[in-house]
Order: structure tokens, then C-alpha cells, then sequence
């Protein structure tokens, strides 16, 4: 199945409950021959807002110490381990994660990435394959409010450039 196929399948999902307070399913954007995927946990507001991932204030905040490590947001797959937006931003559900890690796998399987940085704990939830690098980061909401959680989220993207750079040579 192409991406483009398995989108218009996630604009229409209604495997669990969270379609019904969404604007937008949020499948996730970025090259086809990325090799490294970012996955994160759920759309927010401004996601939701825009159908794109990773677009509100966490996101630029991303996009901004990505950029600082020499590391381009648009050479990355980036994407969220459930694709539509739960109430009140709240962690989704156990069975709201395995109704929507189908097409997390799916991504995964066409892209092919050689490297998968999992931000925050949902994101651990993401189906490990054999032969892809897992790396756990921050993620970068809690990594903007909190000092010391900042300071180890710059150290943990600076150390993942250096991986990149290993894999890109
Ligand atoms: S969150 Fe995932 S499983 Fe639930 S309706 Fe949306 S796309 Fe379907």
C-alpha cells in the first residue's frame, strides 16, 4: 500500500473513539526515503487545526533544536503513534494506541528507516522491528517547560546528529 493510500484510510478511520473530536486525521508528513522517522504521541490543537504533524509550539520548538544540530525537519518522517487528537489533549487510551498502531506498522514498513527517535513515553509503544535503530528522547512539550528536562533534550538531539551523521556517510 502506498502512503497516500494508507492517509485517505486514516482521514476515514473510525477504529476507536477519537475521530469524533477531530477536524483533521493527522497521518504524518516527510520523504518517502527518509531514514530517520520521528514519532511522537498524539495531534494537538494546531495540528489538529492543520492536518500536519507537530506544528504548534512543541513542534517549532522541535524544528528549532533540530536545526540547531544541523539535523533538516524535512528530511525526517515525522508522524505520532495515534493520528487523530484526544480530549483535552489527554494520553490516549490503551485500546485507542492498539486500534492505531496498525498504521504506525504500515509507515514503518514502506519508509523503512533506519533510525526511529521515539519522543516521550507514548511513543515507546511503537512496534519494534528488526533491523531499525530505537533512540528515546524528551519529548519536546515537557523539554520546553521544564529546565532540566531542556537541557537533556538539547544534549539527546545533539547526540542523535552525531548518529545521523554516522548513518549518512
Ligand atoms: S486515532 Fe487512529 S484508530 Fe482512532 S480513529 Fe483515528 S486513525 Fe483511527
Amino acid at each position: 500500500m502506498s502512503l497516500e493510500e494508507l492517509n485517505y484510510q486514516i482521514y476515514g478511520c473510525r477504529k476507536c473513539r477519537l475521530w469524533q473530536g477531530a477536524k483533521h486525521g493527522v497521518p504524518g508528513e516527510g520523504p518517502l526515503n527518509a531514514k530517520v522517522m520521528l514519532v511522537g504521541q498524539n495531534p494537538g490543537a494546531e495540528e489538529d487545526e492543520t492536518g500536519r504533524p507537530f506544528v504548534g509550539r512543541a513542534g517549532k520548538f522541535l524544528t528549532k533544536v533540530l536545526a540547531e544540530n544541523g539535523i533538516k525537519r524535512e528530511d525526517l518522517f515525522i508522524t505520532n503513534i495515534v493520528k487523530h487528537i484526544s480530549p483535552q489533549n489527554r494520553k490516549p487510551f490503551d485500546d485507542e494506541i492498539a486500534a492505531c498502531v496498525p498504521y504506525l506498522t504500515m509507515q514503518i514498513n514502506v519508509i523503512k528507516p533506519k533510525i526511529i527517535v521515539l519522543l516521550g513515553a507514548t511513543a515507546k509503544e511503537t512496534p519494534r522491528l528488526e533491523g531499525i535503530e530505537y533512540i528515546e528522547v524528551i519529548h519536546p512539550s515537557a523539554a520546553m517547560r521544564f529546565g532540566k528536562m531542556r537541557a537533556k533534550f538539547r544534549e539527546q538531539i545533539a547526540e542523535l546528529a552525531k548518529r545521523i551523521a554516522t548513518i549518512n556517510t
